[in-house]
């Protein structure tokens, strides 16, 4: 290639990205031939591609971040600002953006008082992991080190995350992994046979769900269980929302037991479900919340761990300990631009009342989902909450049995030749992506959703007539 690069010019764009570029998440081998998909631009929310099609995003940027659509020139303006005043400092000193972002997000969470910045949800999680750790050595004489995740979960794609990662699919080529991570059972309804609770249903069923977390306390010994870590709605692993009754027990189990409540708000988190946060739709009081794609909209890269002033309390009150502060850094953590960001982001999401939207949409929604259920047998399950919706798909809806995944892909390419992006997920045991997945932007209209579901009306009648 030649050394001149005009980015006006696609397809030069598209030969440096064939010769350089190691994507996320997907096989190469295809883009030999086919040239890979360069998103070009956007606006609230569409993306226009390299061969300029436009296309309506139902997924907020592929991985449910961001929230407040495409092309908000107040957040772009709030970090350019802030980056011409001060673009960086590391965060063992304060900086103004920081501060203001975190009394507005702490504001919004009552119960809790500590934000720790980072920049990537796995980074995030680690840190409330270490937080544990630590916490174990300190207080419980190195005892209470286990952290306890769902099966279906999923916290990261770092190592440690992974040891905590409850989707085996993504986790099997990648072992040994950290030890003290021990798996509790889902608490999908849906699949509910696979747990043996045919017979219950509702709370019955929600309850025992959370019992099964029990069941591995007293297994694997009280003294020993440190933390126990959930998705509010699980996202990754098929789009679950846990049965009612569950969470007041995990919270029952976790106060009995002397067990801290982690919950993963990276795709929950800042207003995907309809309130600030997932973890408020169900009453929970956690001791760590974790967030990351829709705190910034994806503008900036942030991510915070938050946690309450008694955890908090329990890192200072040896100060003579040269050892008893977290001793823990994340570069990143002190860039400016992620906060600037979140302040506005979260100013968009109040003035524009974008909960209330995504709680109206979100009902619209996942009408027209089951409206399509009626319609389309395939469909096995509609499940979700606020704008963060799945649409499972089984080859018959007695046995549960799932769909092939090329089938399931064949909808999501269907919908793409549309003109709107769609994702597909993974739920089923044996491993397939079969649950199609939509989270569009807070700002979604009526009209932008039956688009989108009229483009998976049209896909299914097409791939499974
Ligand atoms: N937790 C959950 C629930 C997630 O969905 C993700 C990312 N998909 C992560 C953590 C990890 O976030 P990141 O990719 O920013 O490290």
């Amino acid at each position: 290639m030649d050394g001149t690069f005009n980015e006006n010019d696609l397809s030069r764009v598209i030969e440096a990205d064939r010769a350089h570029i190691w994507h996320h998440l997907i096989q190469h081998k295809p883009f030999e031939t086919n040239d890979p998909r360069i998103i070009v631009e956007g606006k609230g929310m569409r993306v226009w591609d390299q061969n300029g099609k436009e296309h309506l995003d139902a997924v907020s940027g592929g991985v449910w971040t961001v929230n407040v659509g495409y092309g908000r020139e107040s957040i772009a303006k709030a970090v350019y600002d802030q980056l011409m005043k001060l673009c960086y400092f590391a965060n063992s000193a304060g900086s103004i953006p920081g501060s203001i972002f975190a009394e507005k997000l702490i504001d919004k969470m009552p119960g809790m008082s500590r934000v720790y910045y980072t920049n990537s949800g796995s980074e995030a999680n680690e840190k409330a992991f270490k937080m544990v750790r630590q916490i174990a050595h300190k207080r419980y004489g190195g005892k209470k080190t286990k952290i306890l995740y769902r099966d279906r979960d999923y916290h990261g794609s770092t190592l440690a995350t992974m040891s905590a990662g409850g989707q085996d699919e993504r986790t099997a080529q990648y072992g040994p992994f950290a030890p003290d991570f021990v798996r509790v059972p889902h608490c999908m309804e849906y699949r509910k046979h696979e747990l043996g609770h045919e017979d219950l249903s509702g709370e019955a069923f929600g309850k025992a769900a959370a019992d099964a977390i029990e069941e591995v306390i007293l297994r694997e010994g009280p003294e020993t269980v440190g933390a126990l870590c959930l998705e509010p709605v699980t996202a990754g692993g098929g789009v679950i929302e846990a049965p009612e009754g569950y969470w007041e027990r995990v919270q029952e189990i976790c106060k009995k037991y002397d067990v801290l409540l982690h919950i993963d708000e990276v795709v929950c988190g800042v207003g995907r479900t309809g309130t600030w946060f997932g973890y408020q739709q169900y009453g929970i009081k956690p001791d760590f919340v974790t967030m990351a794609k829709g705190v910034a909209s994806g503008y900036a890269a942030i991510a915070c761990m938050v946690t309450t002033e008694e955890v908090f309390d329990m890192f200072k009150d040896d100060a003579s300990d040269p050892m008893g502060y977290f001793r823990d850094i994340s570069t990143f953590g002190g860039c400016t631009a992620g906060p600037a960001a979140a302040i506005e982001n979260m100013r968009i999401i109040e003035d524009e009342n974008l909960l209330g939207n995504c709680t109206d949409m979100g009902a619209h929604m996942t009408a027209n989902l089951q409206a399509l259920m009626e319609k389309h047998k395939v469909i096995g399950d509609v499940r979700g909450k606020g704008l963060f919706l799945g649409a499972e798909l089984v080859a018959d809806r007695s046995t549960k049995e799932p769909v092939d995944e090329k089938l399931a892909q064949a909808v999501v390419a269907d919908c793409m030749n549309q003109g709107v992006i769609i994702g597909v997920t993974n739920r089923s045991i044996p491993s397939r992506n079969n649950t199609l997945c939509f989270s569009p932007a807070l700002i979604a209209t009526a009209d932008d959703i039956d688009q989108i579901t009229d483009a998976v009306d049209g896909a299914l009648g097409r791939v499974f007539g």
